[in-house]
């Protein structure tokens, strides 16, 4: 039993269980956090995505619309340059107004197929010569109408970075007519792109088709390569998304591209993976932060509930080791404790209930405790049980109870109430060899008593218990006669028949002095040797004279043999004295019945004399044979 107990605390003990619940409530916590990392992180990235592709198809459709502008009014101009030569004056007013109404144009302007400016929207005609530009020479030798973009020059008129949209002028009968042409000064995306406020390592890029930067925002004079991979991909696709390495500024970043819809131009909108994420980021951060709190708190409430734990184990230990104690105590000591609810019940009985009362512990759990008491004795029990009305109490009783081999016990219970409940704890110990030794100390006594009072040969009472009576009654008594006896010739008895015989003879007389005395008030007593002495309350001397003789003629009549009398058996002579004017204290009267007695024997034996015969000295005396 103790190695299965053991175990169990250790597995189950609840440290371990609080550990265990901080582990799972850290790994939820934490598998939360990664959960929602997780899902934000794809949800930032989402929507990272959306607003690159929405800005990167705004910016085309805007790049698209600038040059659209221009190419319409660039239209209208090179079919008009087709067949006429118009005035130069009225023709640059045109391109004013043109320029005016297009904020993205630089300068408008014809030049002629030599490369000189002949109509301008300039104020002052410019007078350098085009002919060595790439646009200029490409229109030159070749026919296509279409708009030409070139890649960014140094405006040889204003001297800034512009890109330079061109169309061919072909005269009515096919020949080179110069070029129509329009620059758009990069500044114009670089504002436009910078109201977007993008942050420090986004980027914007206006691309040709083939690859050509028309256009860079921030850094406007980047001067690197596209990558071939990226030419050949926006020459493929219409619009796209990818994550790539910036050859701009070498960061990583999320790009998005899309070609404008008439026009051979690509926009791409770049923004540093850190700047998609940064909400991420941050929110990333706030979660942490309230997950550390949440574990904080977690762990906090784990060391408190611990310690309540721990607190609560070391009380329950206390408890055990008491109650271990407590029934250690109980079971080893020789009384029984035990102890019953309000209905009577036993709930518990030490272990020696078994040597005590031959039954056992087991047993008794559950049955009224007063079963086991002797019927007489179970009112005061019950009594005693219902005067415990608080805990202060103690209550003892001593009752009788069967031992299990059917002998008698006593018993001796101290109760007192174990708690508020009502329950009572009782503490029994066997007193019956201790109520025999008080009943045989009693009894002892009382033959002590006796043996005190009476006289050992002759049963009757003894000189003292006379001594003690005599006062007492001689006060409380108006009327009292005192009888004085003493056996005839009794040394000589004893010598011719022996000691044994004169105690035999002693007992006898003895029993008839008694008899004569018997169911009356009369104290008769063994006086000394062969003497008796008679107390006679409220008894006239006429009556105790009366008693003396039937004490005489009855020890006449028991004819005992006695050698030494002339007469050949016992006699007995008494004398009588009453109380009287004379007889002023007890001691007086005792010796008037002596002196009667005396006056017996003087006058030959076997009689009775009374004291007031004695008065006249020879006269009057009483005498009966
Ligand atoms: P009297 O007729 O004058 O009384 O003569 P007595 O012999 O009886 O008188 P005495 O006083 O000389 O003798 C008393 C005797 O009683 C002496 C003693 O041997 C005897 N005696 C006294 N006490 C006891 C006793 O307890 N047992 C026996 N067997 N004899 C006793
Ligand atoms: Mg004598
Ligand atoms: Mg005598």
């Amino acid at each position: 039993m103790p190695n299965s107990n053991a175990k169990l605390p250790k597995l189950f003990s609840p440290k371990a269980i609080v550990a265990a619940v901080v582990a799972a409530m850290s790994a939820c916590v934490l598998g939360l956090l990664v959960w929602k990392a997780t899902e934000a992180y794809t949800a930032a990235l989402a929507q990272g995505e959306r607003d690159i592709r929405n800005l990167t198809h705004s910016l085309a459709e805007h790049g698209s619309h600038s040059i659209q502008a221009i190419d319409v009014a660039m239209g209208a101009m090179v079919d008009l340059l087709k067949y006429q030569k118009p005035r130069a004056d009225r023709f640059n007013a045109a391109l004013r107004k043109t320029a005016d109404a297009l904020p993205q144009i630089g300068e408008i302007g014809v030049i002629d197929p030599d490369g000189n400016r002949v109509y301008s929207s300039a104020p002052d005609l410019p007078s350098h010569n085009n002919a060595d530009r790439g646009y200029f020479i490409s229109h030159r030798d070749s026919t296509d109408p279409s708009l030409h973009i070139s890649e960014p020059l140094q405006s040889r008129l204003t001297g800034r970075p512009s890109i330079v949209l061109s169309r061919r002028v072909t005269r009515e009968d096919g020949s080179f007519g110069g070029i129509l042409f329009a620059t758009i000064e990069s500044r114009y995306f670089d504002n436009f792109y910078h109201a977007f406020n993008l942050g420090p390592h986004a980027g914007i890029t206006l691309l040709r088709r083939d690859g050509v930067v028309l256009a860079h925002w921030p850094d406007g004079k980047w001067s690197g390569e596209i990558s071939a991979a990226f030419k050949a991909r926006i020459d493929q696709e219409a619009a796209g998304y990818t994550k790539t390495k910036s050859p701009f500024d070498g960061r990583i970043k999320y790009l998005g591209f899309e070609r404008a819809s008439q026009y051979p131009i690509v926009v791409t909108v770049a923004l540093p993976e850190d700047q998609v994420l940064a909400a991420w980021h941050q929110d990333l951060r706030n979660d942490v932060f309230v997950a550390l709190i949440l574990m904080a708190s977690v762990v906090g409430f784990a060391v408190l509930l611990s310690k309540e734990f721990g607190r609560r184990t070391q009380v329950a230990h206390m408890l055990r080791d008491r109650e271990a104690r407590y029934r250690l105590l109980a079971d080893n000591i020789a009384d029984i404790v035990l102890r019953y609810g309000r209905n009577g019940k036993i709930s518990y009985v030490s272990q020696s209930v078994e040597p005590l009362l031959g039954l056992k512990a087991a047993d008794l759990i559950g049955k009224p405790c007063f079963d086991f008491i002797h019927p007489e004795d179970i009112p005061a029990a019950a009594k005693a049980n219902a005067e415990l009305t608080d805990r202060t109490m103690t209550r003892t009783v001593i009752f009788r109870t069967r031992h299990a081999d059917g002998s008698l016990a006593w018993i001796e219970s101290n109760f007192k109430l174990a708690d508020d409940d009502g329950e009572v704890v009782a503490v029994l110990r066997d007193v019956t060899q201790r109520h025999q030794m008080e009943d045989e100390l009693n009894a002892l006594n009382e033959r002590l008593a006796e043996l005190a009072t009476t006289d050992g040969l002759t049963g009757l009472a003894n000189r003292r218990t006379f001594d003690a009576a005599l006062p007492r009654e001689y006060r409380d008594r108006q009327q009292i006669s005192v009888i004085m006896a003493d056996i005839d010739h009794f040394k000589g008895f004893n010598d011719s028949r022996g000691h044994q015989a004169g105690d035999e003879c002693l007992k006898r007389v003895a029993r008839v002095i008694g008899e004569a005395t018997e169911n009356t008030p009369a104290l008769a007593a063994r006086y000394g040797g062969e003497e008796f002495a008679i107390i006679l309350p409220d008894v006239s001397e006429q009556d105790a004279l009366k008693v003396a003789e039937a004490i005489r003629l009855t020890v006449r009549t028991l004819a005992i043999p006695n050698p030494a009398s002339h007469r050949g058996i016992v006699s007995i002579s008494l004398g009588i004295a009453s109380r009287t004017a004379e007889t002023i204290d007890e001691a007086k009267l005792l010796r008037t019945a002596d002196l009667a007695l005396y006056e017996a024997k003087r006058a030959g034996r076997n009689c009775s004399v009374v004291a007031s015969a004695l008065d006249d000295h020879s006269a009057g005396r009483k005498q009966y044979a």
